[in-house]
């Protein structure tokens, strides 16, 4: 099989196409997972993969795939995902998504079947906007959903996740087969634009990527004594705000000298009034880093800074963890492939970035060899209309991309061999 050229200006044309639903690029997509915008965007993208002539079919935790029959039935993965968050940009998901299109579409229209299946596939609920779990879809294939955790989330309206999907013809309890849709899969290769100032500070169009930080999220609830304001003297307080406080400042400090990153996203105090003493205070804490001992220390240090805080205000605490991800690495030969395609696409050859979000890639990484290939992001802001990359970074990136995709299928045996350990 010759090598795979993908055409970039296919793909920013399609981009646009879609963006145009929403009234173009900078104002903001509109395809929340589940809702009425992304079954429209859903039924756009099947005339898209009908006009190549491709099969489709959604399997049973809600993804959808289209395949292109190749010399054998075991497939390389081809794709990113179509939701967004409220007012997202025009490329968060769509830009592997459309570049995974174009890859099905020019390996359709070659004289030669592939080597291999190559499988399409439009992850569900990557972004778990509406639900706060993401990676849905994705996890179902992975095998790391667990019905029972997800199914009573609430959106803002207080629909249950459960009932959503069911709304979508999705039955929870048999989203885990989804299971079988990686049956005989070799590789999983996606596209994505950075979201972070790395590689445009780094002064780089593109990057492979070497994997995505694990991810460790807990609530952190302090309980004191609810006070006056006014007649409480300082010395008495058990001041729960105040303990928290502390304890973020040292978290912090933590991730710094860890090279990790962590985020206290909220502060949740009650009675929360001017005039008392927040007699309890609770914490949402996420960690990241690409490295598990060095996430486990994070964590350590965390609960650690929030037990000194505590005693130091003479307030109690209680941890409870709400999500955890391990890191997961990509495989070493599709990351040194990327790489170099990278390169030879018009970008630089330096060393692979991490991901700090995580991605429909962290899940399929666990079961399948994986790698993406980030675009730079300008400005580096992402779930948000200004996201934005240039017209340059975007050309070398999908370039990048159909080269990683042939040497893919052009080293099938040595996938293969590591698919199935
Ligand atoms: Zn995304």
């Amino acid at each position: 099989m010759s090598g795979l050229t993908l055409d970039p200006s296919a793909v920013i044309a399609d981009l646009d196409e879609l963006a145009a639903q929403s009234g173009g690029r900078f104002a903001g997509a509109k395809r929340l997972a589940w809702s009425p915008d992304w079954i429209a965007a859903r039924a756009w993208l099947r005339g898209k993969l009908d006009a190549i002539g491709l099969p489709i079919s959604q399997d049973v935790a809600g993804n959808l795939w289209a395949t292109v029959q190749g010399e054998t039935d075991d497939f390389l993965i081809v794709g990113s995902h179509i939701d967004a968050v409220p007012d997202g940009g025009w490329l968060d998901g769509v830009l592997g998504l459309m570049t995974a299109l174009e890859t099905v579409r020019q390996l359709a229209a070659m004289p030669e079947p592939p080597p291999v299946s190559v499988r399409f596939v439009d992850w569900a609920d990557e972004e778990g906007a509406r639900f706060t779990r993401s990676l849905v879809g994705s996890s179902a294939c992975a095998g790391t959903l667990v019905p029972e955790d997800v199914r009573n989330l609430r959106d803002a309206g207080g629909v249950t996740l459960g009932d959503a999907l069911a709304n979508c013809g999705i039955d929870l309890d048999q989203a885990t087969r989804a299971t079988a849709s990686l049956d005989g899969a070799i590789g999983y290769l996606e596209l994505h634009i950075e979201q972070g100032p790395i590689l445009l500070d780094g002064g780089r169009l593109a990057s492979a990527v070497s994997g995505t930080f694990g991810v460790e999220r807990h609530l952190i609830t302090f309980t004191g004594q609810a006070a006056h304001a006014g007649s409480t003297p300082m010395h008495v307080r058990r001041d729960t705000l105040a303990a928290a406080a502390q304890a973020t400042l040292a978290i912090r400090e933590s991730s710094i000298a860890r090279g990790g990153v962590a985020t206290v996203g909220n502060l949740a105090s009650t009675p929360g009034v001017i005039t008392a003493v927040a007699g309890r205070t609770e914490m949402q804490l996420d960690q990241r880093h690409l490295d598990p001992t060095a996430l486990a220390a994070m964590l350590e240090d965390a609960l650690s800074a929030c037990r000194t805080a505590a005693d130091a205000f003479g307030c109690t605490m209680e941890v409870r963890r709400v999500f955890a991800a391990t890191p997961t690495p990509f495989h070493p030969a599709l990351v040194a492939a990327a790489r170099e395609a990278v390169s030879a696409a018009g970008g630089d050859d330096r060393e692979p970035v991490p991901s700090g979000p995580m991605h429909d890639a962290t899940e399929i990484g666990r079961v399948v060899p994986t790698v993406m290939i980030f675009a730079q992001s300008d400005p580096p802001v992402s779930h948000a209309p200004i996201e934005n990359s240039s017209d340059e970074a975007l050309r070398v990136a999908i370039s990048a991309y159909g080269r990683t995709v042939g040497w893919a299928l052009a080293n099938v045996d040595a996938l293969r061999g590591d698919a199935t350990q």
